[in-house]
């Protein structure tokens, strides 16, 4: 499997088996890329409700019509029927500003879940919801696990609702010994083959 790395807001990445994960990057972005390597975008995979991780998911599924897979807990946030829980004034002012349109969840999965062949692992903390998606050895994290100097580091503390959690949720996502991770903010990791 191959991934691509598409940058925006946060880091999108388009696996050449058709996953989308996150939609911080522009529908453009993603068209291009899967057009230049032949690939039918089947879902769209949500690691949690950060404006920076759906911001583009509108636009996305219209133009792909692919499937949006989101955790059962940040469903409700990204379908626009609750608000996001936010963990300080700062992120309540972005929220506030960036209006985002709303879609609906397709797939809300619970933990353990397994589809389109990814697992996925339920990582909450800095969100209810959060949740990674791993396959083969590679794991998609959002902002469970960001990149900090090239190793594994824990969300901002500033952005995270439950600092304890993030931190269980952390350790719980390395215990899965990934070959590579694939963050939300930052670069890959390659941890062991
Ligand atoms: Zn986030």
């Amino acid at each position: 499997m191959e991934v691509f790395v598409i940058r925006g807001m946060s880091n999108s990445y388009l696996t050449s088996d058709g996953v989308l994960i996150d939609a911080g990057v522009k529908a453009s972005d993603v068209m291009r890329i899967a057009r230049e390597h032949g690939i039918d975008v089947k879902y769209l995979f949500i690691t949690h409700y950060h404006v920076d991780h759906i911001r583009y998911a509108h636009d996305i599924v219209k133009a792909f019509n692919c499937k949006v897979v989101a955790s059962i807990p940040d469903s409700g946030v990204v379908e626009g029927r609750e608000k996001p829980r936010s963990a300080g004034a700062l992120q309540s002012l972005i929220f506030a500003i960036m209006r985002v349109k709303p879609v609906s969840v397709d797939v809300k999965v619970n933990d353990g879940d397994i589809i389109g062949g990814y697992r996925a692992v339920y990582a909450p903390g800095h969100t209810p919801g959060s949740t990674a998606y791993y396959k083969d050895g590679l794991l998609f994290t959002g902002d469970a696990v960001v990149e900090h100097g090239g190793k594994p580091a824990l969300p901002p503390r500033s952005f995270t609702l439950d600092m304890d959690e993030a931190v269980r949720s952390f350790n719980k996502l390395l215990s899965l010994k990934p070959r590579v991770i694939y963050p939300g903010h930052g670069n890959p990791i390659t941890l062991g083959t």
